[in-house]
């Protein structure tokens, strides 16, 4: 084996390079490029094609080119102020029977004129164009060829890789720096990771995946160095994802599963029944509460395609085994929500629920309580898991909206258990496309409600800008005169609370008149809950018909009768989030109607994406697509979501390296229980467990 100067852990500042200086130095540090390992994963962002064109250009050019030119006159004008002008002549090297010649010019570079002279050959890449007469190429990218005419070329003559920015290191340093590097690495020092050679890697060798990911020799290698890199990014994700599987299991459990008498108690009471999907998803979660395993489940739904149900029916099926259940919620708005429509729900059946959120904490929650007895159905939010335990018996957590959550607060909730692991239901409300699921909530078993509620009225979305907020307010009139109700919503979102606030409260006054003599209230986030409650209560017994809010009426609001919602700033939103605030109407059986309202000046790519609302209301769809347009890091939050460990990888695309990983990932798992080998332990450091706040929504 080839033996370098450097190896995958030499210490860049060992490494010398014209170029590099103490500000570049510096620059790496703050990026956390230590070792030369970490330098040769700093991989471009994109490449250009600089390979040498089979011709001298004799007229403009749509694209830019490279070429051989010899250098025949240069002349160097001095401008007043301190400005000036370098031209170079230049000719075919090989003048191959056509001849021809073209002008280099460069602007306020006086330098470029000690370093080029008549009579060098260099390699130039630009893109020629006329000026006047001439044929011309500003500010070409060049390099001075020697004399050996097999010397490679690092900037140009190539694919040539452009790296992302760091401020004080330009391009060519930093190109010339890893070249450096690749050129004299120690071959047995390269960490291998993947377990074996797969079809989707093409028998690269990983020394050769990073050299060709930097310095491609052709498209087709690019494509395949990118594939065996990102194969190796998932997999790293894959093996924590299913290591953290198997420590859940290994945690064993209890049975948490009573007979189902409450279960049945509720049923009867309920005004409608279940849907298909909720009784498939309860018979699911009651088989693992039944299990001597510990549940790690997740319940996908569309909204409003009935979670609360199946939480509920769960969290009844562990109180009846003597087990106390919890639910968190990720706002306090949503966890009082939850309060008051599962002790609506659960009066007949007579069970003890409790609500904790960081705003009552001084209070806790037993005053809430009748009688003071222990809750057996705690509801809360993250403040469920602060300060000491609550929970003698706690046999099952519910977790709704996951993804606003931190994995680790997952972890830490559910060790809350004392008896046994509890067992875990999370619950989220936006579809997560399939590749995200196992990347992301690849420890945990899936149900889904693909069906709503029968008796929903259709929803109708048009999206239109400010100029039609007329003939919008007429429409919303109209009905309003046949006795339904409205939302309008104002989502300012990256104005602080108080100025959100203000905005829907100068609305306010605007609606008002405008709808006179039909009652109009106002909500936003800094009302007190108690004037929140009120608010929500008048407008849910119809005692007001129009309810102009900020994006608290996300979550929590449940009114069959409002069937309009007229959204400001639309364009500001993702499509996810709109598909949730729209989750609001068509709860009735009257057909509503979901106005889009976007500024006019608002970016035209927003405001076109909204499209994809008015034509569909699938939720897996519209995750699909609000994935595609903003990526996994703004539709989970980064932090949350792991996947900040992707170079290279993309979700979206990589679909089928996402189940290429998995296998890998579970065949490792099997071969090394332990994960001792190099590979894993290699593959296990490059992903970290999350340990952040959950994302506050308004
Ligand atoms: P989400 O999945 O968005 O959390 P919810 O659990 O809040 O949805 O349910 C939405 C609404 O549908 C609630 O008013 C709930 O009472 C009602 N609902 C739930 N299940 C059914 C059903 N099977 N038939 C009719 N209405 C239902
Ligand atoms: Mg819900």
């Amino acid at each position: 084996m080839e033996k370098g100067r450097f190896t995958w852990k030499t210490n860049l500042d060992d490494v010398k390079c014209p170029g590099i200086d103490g500000k570049a130095r510096a620059a790496f540090e703050t990026l956390g490029i230590e070792s030369v390992g970490d330098l040769l994963e700093y991989y471009p962002r994109r490449y250009e094609d600089r390979t040498l064109f089979d011709r001298f250009p004799d007229q403009p050019m749509a694209e830019p080119v490279c070429i051989r030119a010899t250098i025949v006159d240069t002349s160097l004008r001095r401008l007043p102020g301190r400005r000036s002008f370098f031209e170079a002549r230049v000719e075919p090297t090989e003048a191959g029977g056509f001849g021809g010649s073209l002008v280099c010019r460069w602007f306020n570079m006086p330098f470029i004129h000690r370093i080029l002279a008549v009579d060098q050959d260099l390699a130039l890449f630009g893109k020629p164009k006329l000026s006047g007469k001439r044929l011309v190429i500003d500010h070409p990218e060049f390099e001075i060829l020697g004399n050996d005419p097999d010397q490679e070329q690092i900037h140009v003559e190539r694919i040539t890789p452009i790296y992302p920015l760091i401020s004080g290191v330009s391009q060519k340093p930093l190109r010339r720096l890893v070249w450096m590097v690749l050129g004299s690495l120690d071959a047995d020092s390269v960490p291998e990771m993947l377990p074996e050679r797969s079809a989707e890697t093409s028998g690269l060798s990983r020394r050769e995946a990073i050299r060709q990911i930097h310095f491609p020799e052709s498209f087709d290698l690019l494509r395949n160095a990118r594939r065996f890199l990102a194969l190796e990014e998932f997999l790293a994700l894959q093996l924590r994802v299913l290591k953290r599987r198997r420590e859940l299991e290994e945690r064993g459990g209890a049975q948490h599963c009573g007979p189902g008498y409450l279960l049945g108690r509720l049923l009867e009471n309920l005004p409608f029944s279940p849907t298909g999907a909720q009784t498939r998803a309860i018979e699911e979660v009651r088989q693992d509460l039944a299990s001597g395993m510990a549940m790690n489940r997740l319940l996908q739904g569309d909204v409003g395609s009935g979670k609360t149900l199946v939480a509920i029916a769960a969290m009844l099926l562990a109180v009846e085994a003597g087990y106390q259940a919890a639910l968190m919620a990720p706002t306090q708005i949503l966890a009082e929500q939850h309060y008051l429509v599962i002790q609506r729900w659960l009066e007949p059946v007579g069970v003890r629920v409790g609500l904790r959120t960081s705003a009552r904490k001084e209070d806790g929650f037993l005053p809430l309580l009748a009688g003071g007895d222990e809750a057996q159905i705690l509801i809360g939010t993250h403040a469920l898991i602060h300060g000491e335990s609550e929970f003698d018996r706690l046999g099952l957590v519910v977790i709704d909206e996951q993804h606003k959550f931190g994995v680790t607060q997952r972890a830490r909730l559910i060790e809350q258990g004392h008896h046994g692991a509890p067992d875990v239901l999370v619950m989220t409300a936006t579809p997560i496309p399939r590749t995200l699921i196992l990347s992301v909530y690849g420890d945990l078993d899936v149900s889904i409600l693909d069906e709503l509620p029968k008796g929903r009225g259709k929803v109708v979305t048009g999206v239109r800008d400010f100029s039609k907020s007329k003939e919008a307010a007429a429409f919303i009139r109209e009905y309003l005169e046949k006795g339904r109700q409205a939302y309008i919503v104002y989502p300012l979102i990256e104005e602080s609370e108080k100025v959100k606030s203000l905005a829907a409260t100068v609305e306010f006054e605007k609606w008002r008149e405008l709808f006179a003599p039909h009652a109009c209230d106002l909500l936003h986030g800094k009302m007190e809950s108690g004037e929140k409650e009120a608010v929500m209560v008048r407008f849910r017994k119809g005692e007001t018909q129009v309810l102009i809010s900020t994006t608290v009426i996300e979550v929590g609001v449940d009114v069959p009768n409002a069937s309009i919602m007229m959204i400001y700033n639309a364009e500001r939103f993702g499509l996810a989030q709109l598909h949730q605030l729209r989750g609001r109407i068509g709860r009735g059986e009257h057909k509503s109607y979901c106005i889009l309202m976007c500024d006019p000046k608002g970016d035209p790519e927003a405001i076109a994406k909204l499209k994809i609302l008015e034509e569909t209301t699938d939720g897996f769809r519209i995750a699909d697509e609000d994935l595609r347009l903003r990526g996994p890091g703004e539709v989970l939050g980064t932090a949350q979501s792991g996947l900040d460990g992707l170079k290279l990888g993309d979700l979206v695309t990589d679909s089928v390296l996402v189940r290429e990983a998995r296998e890998l990932a579970a065949g490792l798992l099997k071969k090394d229980p332990g994960l001792v080998s190099p590979a894993a332990q290699e593959l296990l450091r490059r992903t970290t467990e999350q340990t952040s706040a959950p994302a506050t929504l308004s």
